[in-house]
């Protein structure tokens, strides 16, 4: 039967196509490929073209309850939805047709040797792009070949290279130390190292977010200290170590309106067992979404080993081919599907519930928060929503005070210890005596130190964006905003600079002048949700609270929650700060009293802020 089909293209244009549909059903959501590209079918359209097009699925590749969560979000930030739509969809959707090379002949005997060179070459990989046969021996005589009929050209569609690289440790870590060179990149390199270490891999965007240099990585690697992997799957599937087991006690009311769950990392993972346990109970799905790739590779580790292969996990991790392959796997019942910013289009079968577990990096290009999209899917599956927080933010506190959102509160396992640091330390005697194995040292800066330049009296910032520069060991200033970079002297008066303050390397530092340095001392610039250790100590957070900010104190009140939630026996807070500052943070009306001073300054969320970032001009000589 011939229908009038909407389908949107990337780049969110809208075509309208007569075509019929080769399968039962309705056609919304399936994709096809048309004019050598790929599309989307969103809707019905009162006419349109007649074009010849593909259905290259057998089944939708998403559903039209996906579709409407995308309109929401769309409404939310003004954006054009199609365009949007194809924003959340992993590019190994969106094919697109290219030429490929195959050889004609079976035997190559008679021809000259570089016939025969490019021939064999082409024929070892069975099809070849065009393209990189062009690029390898160039077009005129590829042309030629073809021309002469030794080669023929086939129309294929293929995705692009989706492959991504990841960085791990190859050693283990204190093997990686004694292999260091002194050098003058020595304790920028035990950060990368140790950074590695906490995350297990990492990709090249995030490594560079985190200001860590490509040139030492490139020399860790060629040390064999570092290793690139292309696909990590199979090194995840089981966690022999895993502390978390099924404990009983954690009954998941069955609510109507979205639920709140807030505690400790481990209670978090226990209420989340049980939730799983109810959803395979009565046959039906579960979707779990994490925007944080170590809390999500974290959360494979755990449920993999208790659930099998009714786990379904759709991330980077996969290769290409898999990632296919388990998309379709998710719309099958009783499946746990755990996914991030790659799954948020999956049509979901017979949902449990919507899961959202942590609230990391859930902002897509800076601002598109996808909490809000999360938070709208469940309601057009008719299912509960649960959203686990290791600590929660002001926002999601008014919701759930307003009466919108139900909490269930599992506490922290962790007791609290608070260590006054005097000005001049950088580690007090008492948090050295506490330091033992499975602990993590939190820094809340990255690089050395601060940059302080007497000459002008102030803190040395980025000539590009403003932001106070950071001085490395190796002493250079570099920016954590924009990546600049530049020598150890003023950005005003060109003057000689000192020291001012510490960051995670100093503190390393530190730590192995009292030979403490050892794999099982763990350092971070920020509480992962990806792991538990049997202490913490915040080092350094104080500068969270010199940040003029209006959501500074919650940011601060955020990352000692983390904080806590990470830490099974006990936490420490060491500061420069009063006892009483840090104390009114760890208060549980803390949240409450922050929200009082917002609605009394109009601030979010009882009035919309827009953030105006205005970059320098550039000054005309
Ligand atoms: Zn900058
Ligand atoms: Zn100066």
């Amino acid at each position: 039967m011939l229908s009038c089909l909407k389908i949107a293209i990337p780049g969110g244009r809208i075509l309208k196509v007569r075509t019929s549909f080769p399968y039962k059903g309705s056609p919304i959501g399936y994709r096809v490929l048309i004019n050598g590209r790929t599309g989307v079918v969103v809707g019905f359209a009162e006419e349109g073209k007649e074009e010849s097009l593909v259905f290259p699925d057998k089944l939708p590749f998403t559903d039209l309850k996906n579709l409407e969560a995308v309109k929401d979000l769309a409404l939310i930030y003004g954006l054009p939805t199609w365009q949007l739509m194809w924003e959340l969809i992993p590019s190994h959707w969106n094919w697109t047709e290219e030429s490929f090379l195959e050889v004609s002949l079976s035997s190559f005997q008679a021809l000259d040797p570089k016939t025969r060179q490019i021939l064999s070459w082409i024929a070892d990989r069975k099809l070849v792009k065009e393209e990189l046969a062009k690029k390898r021996f160039g077009s005129e005589l590829i042309n030629m070949l073809v021309k002469k009929g030794l080669l023929r050209v086939k129309k294929d569609w293929s995705a692009p290279d989706v492959e991504v690289e990841l960085f791990k440790l190859n050693v283990p870590f204190e093997v990686a130390l004694s292999k260091l060179r002194r050098t003058k990149r020595y304790a920028e390199r035990v950060r990368l190292l140790a950074y590695l270490r906490e995350r297990l891999y990492a990709s090249r965007e995030e490594l560079r977010e985190e200001g860590f240099s490509s040139e030492d990585l490139k020399a860790l690697i060629s040390r064999g200290i570092v290793k690139v992997e292309r696909e990590l799957m199979q090194n995840f599937a089981i966690n022999p170590r895993s502390e978390l087991r099924m404990g009983g006690g954690f009954l998941v009311k069955k609510l109507e309106k979205p639920t709140v769950v807030v505690g400790s990392l481990s209670r978090l993972a226990e209420s989340l067992f049980a939730l799983i346990e109810d959803a395979l109970g009565e046959g039906k799905s579960l979707a779990i979404f994490s925007f944080y790739n170590p809390t999500l590779s974290w959360l494979l580790r755990e449920l993999k080993p208790i659930f099998g292969d009714r786990v379904v996990s759709l991330s980077s991790f996969e290769s290409p081919k898999q990632f296919i392959k388990n998309w379709f796997l998710a719309q099958e019942k009783g499946r746990i599907v755990l996914t991030g910013r790659m799954g948020l289009l999956v049509p979901f079968k017979d949902l449990y519930a919507v899961v959202l577990f942590d609230d990391y990096y859930t902002k897509l290009n800076r601002y598109i928060d996808l909490r809000n999209f999360v938070s709208q899917l469940y309601k057009y599956y008719g299912c509960q929503f649960f959203y686990y927080t290791c600590a929660l933010g002001v926002d999601t506190y008014q919701r759930v005070k307003s009466g919108q959102w139900e909490m269930e509160f599992l506490g922290y396992s962790a007791e609290v210890r608070l260590l006054k640091r005097k000005p001049e330390e950088i580690l007090t005697q008492e948090l050295l005596s506490e330091l033992e194995d499975n602990s993590l040292l939190l820094v809340r800066k990255t690089g050395y130190s601060y940059a302080y330049c007497p000459k002008c009296g102030f803190l040395v910032d980025c000539p590009k964006c403003g932001t106070f520069l950071t001085l490395s060991k190796a002493n250079n200033l570099y920016c954590t905003r924009c990546k600049w970079k530049g020598p150890a002297e003023c950005t005003h008066c060109g003057g000689k600079i000192e020291q001012y303050g510490f960051g995670i390397e100093r503190v390393m530092e530190e730590v192995e002048r009292h030979g403490l340095l050892r794999e099982n001392i763990h350092f971070d610039t920020k509480p992962s949700v990806a792991g538990v250790y049997k202490k913490v100590f915040l080092v350094h957070g104080d500068n969270i609270l010199s940040v003029p900010s209006l959501n500074a104190e919650e940011e601060f009140w955020k990352y000692i929650h983390r904080a806590r939630a990470i830490a099974k026996e006990r936490f420490y807070i060491q500061s420069f700060l009063d006892k009483e500052i840090i104390e009114n943070y760890l208060r549980e009306d803390f949240l409450e009293a922050e929200l009082e001073r917002r609605r009394e300054e109009n601030l979010p969320p009882f009035s919309k802020i827009i953030l105006a970032v205005f970059t320098k001009e550039k000054q005309k000589p």
